[in-house]
């Protein structure tokens, strides 16, 4: 009978170091999973941020060149054509319709270029 109760001792003393592992590895993944939405914040509001200063940006560019509009974005990249005069408003020359004029965002600013010339937006 005794040595029944102490299978019984032993067992519950394994469960227990067990169960202090397990809390232990849980809070390590609770503290990981925390650190990682941290990160993921911190990383969506960096996108954000860039994303209102690209915006502006292209708010900019579109004021001073009313005879531009976007074509399309890529990540890097934003593609404008021009829509009714065929002289670029960029270099005042003509270039082909393919041409394209392309901003791009670097260095902290925002640039915007054709074949001929880049021009820095300012704000
Ligand atoms: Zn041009």
């Amino acid at each position: 009978m005794s040595s029944e109760l102490e299978v019984l001792k032993q067992r519950i003393f394994e469960l227990e170091a067990k169960n202090a592992e397990l809390e232990a590895e849980k809070a390590e993944l609770l503290k990981r999973i925390m650190e990682e939405n941290t990160r993921r914040d911190v990383r969506v509001e960096e996108l954000e941020q860039k994303n209102k200063e690209l915006e502006t940006r292209l708010a900019i560019t579109l004021d001073q060149y009313p005879n531009l509009y976007r074509e399309f974005s890529s990540e890097n990249f934003d593609y404008y054509g021009i829509t009714d005069e065929k002289l670029c408003p960029l270099c005042k020359l003509e270039h082909g319709d393919e041409e394209s004029i392309e901003g791009t965002y670097k260095a902290g600013s925002y640039f915007i270029k054709c074949e001929q010339r880049e021009i820095e937006m300012v704000a």
